[in-house]
């Protein structure tokens, strides 16, 4: 189980560490921090220390320190988890819905797998952009074609290169065919499929 990162952060900066910590340890205030006989090393003179505004407590005789969740662990024996709710409980902080394991497993699965399409989508951008920008410059009569268009929608060269405008065959497959993706499925396919329809007619200006 786990609670939000936000939440444990939060909590750890409203917990109330004089009242976590009185129960074993008498505290008196000095100042802005308050003084008692350390909890976990024997000792007649108070060196133990919590500063509850900054949220941490130190013994300047045995060394131990830590914040709240560390006090109830060490003390109590908890694990993180448990010091969560022990420490919410004692400040009265209502905890929320703990993050299941499993679904935040299934969660990032699922946020790979789409970060993966996306890199994918992103790689065949540059690709189809290249592929292109070059096929409006090449000698052939097509290209030549929609050079002549570009110019008599006195689009001139140097916006071609700014925006980096192209030429798109006449045919999906030929921009397919010369990456050679390596794409086996159709779904894979269609990324390129639907980009290829928004700037075959975007490049144009249609
Ligand atoms: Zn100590």
């Amino acid at each position: 189980m786990l609670y939000p990162q936000h939440f444990i952060d939060d909590l750890k900066t409203r917990a109330d560490l004089v009242r976590i910590i009185e129960p074993y340890a008498p505290l008196k205030k000095k100042g802005a921090n308050w003084m008692g006989c350390c909890p976990f090393h024997q000792e007649k003179t108070p060196s133990f220390s919590v500063n509850p505004s900054k949220g941490f407590y130190k013994c300047f005789g045995c060394g131990k320190g830590g914040t709240a969740y560390n006090f109830v662990m060490e003390i109590e024996g908890l694990n993180f988890p448990e010091a969560i709710k022990r420490v919410a409980e004692i400040s009265g902080v209502p905890l929320p819905e703990p993050i299941d394991d499993k679904k935040y497993e299934q969660n990032k699965v699922k946020k790979e797998a789409r970060k993966k399409i996306a890199d994918e989508v992103i790689e065949l951008n540059k690709y189809a952009l290249d592929f292109w920008e070059n096929h409006l410059q090449e000698n052939n009569a097509h290209a030549k074609a929609a050079r002549e268009y570009l110019e008599k929608r006195e689009i001139s060269k140097e916006t071609i290169k700014t925006f980096r405008i192209g030429f798109a065959p006449d045919s999906w497959e030929k921009t397919h065919r010369r990456k050679r993706f390596g794409f086996q499925k159709r779904g894979k396919k269609s990324h390129l499929r639907s980009f290829s329809r928004t700037n075959y007619i975007s490049g144009l200006g249609h």
